[in-house]
């Protein structure tokens, strides 16, 4: 589908023509530039995996959220070392999604 790039915020518009203004920014229809084709195959690609990265990220999300209820729970020594070992790896995980999805976003699969 065709897309347009809010040039104020970067919001990206699916569509055969610009919105009437920005829904994010409220910027004016003239300051939507057309993304190329090739651009916009590129973000329609990678939307889909996009998605999967916040997804896992939010999981880890919910991960560091029981670990913590388990070292607060503090049954036993190797409890709490598991929940602590966990949670330690769900922020190492969202950290290289982050840096996974900076790297999408530098090579315009963002949008
Ligand atoms: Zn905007």
């Amino acid at each position: 589908m065709k897309k347009w790039r809010c040039q104020v915020c970067g919001f990206v518009f699916d569509g055969a023509e610009p919105p009437g203004k920005c829904p994010k920014c409220g910027a004016p229809r003239e300051k939507f530039e057309a993304i190329s084709d090739e651009v916009s195959a590129l973000i329609e690609k990678s939307r889909y995996t996009n998605q999967l990265h916040m997804d896992l990220s939010y999981l880890m999300e919910r991960v560091k959220e029981v670990c913590h209820k388990g070292i607060e729970d503090q049954l036993d020594p190797p409890c709490v070392q598991l929940f602590e070992k966990a949670a330690a790896e769900a922020h190492q995980i969202q950290q290289m999604v982050k840096a996974e999805l900076q790297g999408h976003m530098n090579k315009g699969k963002w949008g």
